[in-house]
């Protein structure tokens, strides 16, 4: 039984999908309270700054009554346990998201026991999106309509 009221979606959204919604929209119906905790991935160079990636998610999740955004730097398995929540969720599109979340789920429980990561699929329209696809066809001004939400189309097009 899950004894935690919330559960943390941790990632970098840079920029956040319509596939990265999806996984927020089904988790929000799950537990009583998503917490979407963005940060800096150290093997990644980002597009949009922390504030702008947590402000775009802040808007595109208005209508979650639920879910709230945050950022955090450092250790994921530090900041869970900053906040005393234990429950992750990620989202798994094909077998080739396997091997590195399987190997991060493992990771973070050996760094703390207590943290079990639940691992969620969204529709299968997003299966094929990714966060540096919708980068490469907005940097070769291709439309990204009906890939990320709103607010995310109008900034990537600026
Ligand atoms: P990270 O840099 O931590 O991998 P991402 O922002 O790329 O962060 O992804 C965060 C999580 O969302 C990961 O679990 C990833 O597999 C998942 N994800 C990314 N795109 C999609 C999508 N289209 N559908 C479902 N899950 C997705």
């Amino acid at each position: 039984m899950f004894k935690e009221l919330a559960a943390v979606y941790p990632g970098s959204f840079d920029p956040p999908t319509n596939g990265h919604l999806d996984i927020i929209t089904r988790a929000s119906k799950l537990f009583p309270k998503i917490i979407v905790a963005v940060t800096d991935n150290a093997s990644k160079q980002h597009m949009f700054s922390l504030d702008v990636r947590v402000a775009l998610l802040k808007e595109a999740s208005a209508g979650l009554s639920n879910v709230e955004v945050v950022s955090f730097s450092g250790l994921l398995a530090n900041y869970l346990e900053k906040i005393n929540t234990f429950i992750l969720i990620r989202g798994l599109r094909a077998l080739s998201d396997f091997e590195y979340e399987f190997q991060m789920a493992l990771m973070n429980r050996n760094l703390n026991k207590n943290i079990e990561t639940i691992f969620l699929i969204p529709d299968q329209d997003y299966t094929f999106l990714s966060s540096s696809m919708v980068k490469e066809i907005a940097a070769l001004g291709g439309k990204t309509t009906g890939l990320v939400p709103e607010c995310v189309e109008k900034k990537l097009h600026k």
